[in-house]
């Protein structure tokens, strides 16, 4: 299971998007804002975990849930996709937005808090830690304050989390990321976060013009792109993974 708790949430890396919430011991609490308005306002990511200079890091999974395995290079590798909720918090005493590494499970939990407080926002809630530190089993109540005016625009602009918390690659970068276990930094530089990251990404990194009719299919590793540039350290395209040993 790539579950961590509290004591090692120092492991993972990727600030510049606001740190992560935690309360560390029993009965620790916090008040804080979901900077949300509605169920509408919360997403989902599906990430792989990946080590990245010794961090443990989230990166974006490539693949819709109804799409091949192959349209993830670390889907095919067979590394697990994890469906992850990254709630985003207004921390009110430190007037900080904070990130709340939380599972999918989570999202019951504030569907019936924003179907009882809407604009979700504009509740403060205490958040109280039930469970020593380290204790697998810890759970976390919610308690609502008085409700207010607070509205999104009144407090601190919401990060965006692709690029930064979580990795966002292009399917060539994961390839050479499989194949040499780091990511090429000027490659990492591009891509600017978009509303539609997977669509718009694949379209940025497709660098041959007409002859790919289905935009979305990835290329195999038969059909590897050609570059024009010197093909230093590209990656090869072709995947050494324990299910496809046998065809090699
Ligand atoms: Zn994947």
């Amino acid at each position: 299971m790539a579950r961590f708790n509290a004591d090692e949430i120092d492991n993972y890396g990727g600030q510049g998007g606001g740190g992560f919430f935690s309360l560390k011991n029993d009965k620790d609490v916090a008040t804080v804002r979901f900077m949300y308005n509605s169920i509408d306002d919360i997403q989902g990511y599906a990430v792989h975990e990946i080590e990245v200079d010794g961090k443990k890091r989230y990166v974006n999974c490539l693949r819709e849930y109804n799409q091949p395995l192959d349209d993830c290079p670390l889907c095919a590798a067979k590394s697990r996709v994890i469906a992850k909720l990254f709630v985003i918090l207004y921390d009110v005493e430190s007037e900080e937005i904070k990130i709340w590494d939380r599972g999918k499970t989570f999202f019951s939990k504030l569907s019936s808090l924003c179907a009882r407080y809407n604009p979700l926002v504009s509740t403060p809630f205490e958040i109280e830690r039930n469970g020593k530190k380290g204790d697998t089993k810890t759970t976390y109540e919610t308690y609502a304050l008085d409700t207010d005016d607070t509205t999104l625009e009144d407090l601190p602009e919401v990060p965006e989390l692709l690029g930064t918390l979580i990795l966002d690659k292009s399917f060539e970068e994961l390839e050479f990321f499989l194949d040499n276990g780091y990511f090429e930094e000027s490659v990492e530089e591009q891509a600017p976060p978009e509303r539609n990251p997977k669509s718009d990404r694949r379209n940025s990194t497709s660098r041959e013009p007409a002859n790919e009719a289905p935009a979305r299919r990835r290329r195999t590793p038969a059909s590897a792109p050609t570059e024009d540039k010197a093909p230093t350290s590209r990656p090869t395209g072709r995947r050494r993974t324990i299910a496809n040993q046998d065809k090699f």
